[in-house]
């Protein structure tokens, strides 16, 4: 469902630069900034600067394209912070852990913990 005409999430707020962030990539419809409390050496939110789309899945289903373009974004993250080797996190829905509801990925890089999970 879309949730385009609720409250601006913290990540809209970021990508309106009402809240600071560490902005380590942008394009014309994604941005990818440091997470605020890292879970890995290397801990990138990449998320679309629209606020439409709560989760993956409704992403992919609503624009493939934005999805594909947000996981480039989240490829080239890690080519510059973690020689390319990373994992990519999408948490859906509360009991997964989800608390920001705008679509985003967690790109986690950098000698990794065994386990270690967003
Ligand atoms: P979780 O909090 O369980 O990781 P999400 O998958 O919804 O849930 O991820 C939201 C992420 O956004 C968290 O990793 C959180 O640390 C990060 N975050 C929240 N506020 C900020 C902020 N102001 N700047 C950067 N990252 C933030």
């Amino acid at each position: 469902m879309a949730s385009s005409g609720a409250e601006p999430t913290i990540f809209s707020r970021i990508t309106a630069r009402e809240i600071p962030a560490t902005i380590v990539a942008e394009t014309d419809d994604i941005i990818a900034f440091n997470d605020i409390a890292p879970q890995a050496p290397v801990h990138v939110v990449v998320t679309t600067k629209s606020q439409q789309y709560r989760n993956v899945g409704e992403l992919a289903a609503g624009d493939p394209a934005l999805l594909a373009e947000l996981i480039a974004v989240a490829g080239r993250v890690a080519d510059e912070h973690c020689a390319g080797e990373y994992r990519l996190v999408f948490n859906t829905g509360a009991s997964a852990g989800q608390t920001v509801f705008h679509v985003h990925a967690h790109v986690l890089g950098g000698a990794l913990e065994e386990g270690t999970l967003a």
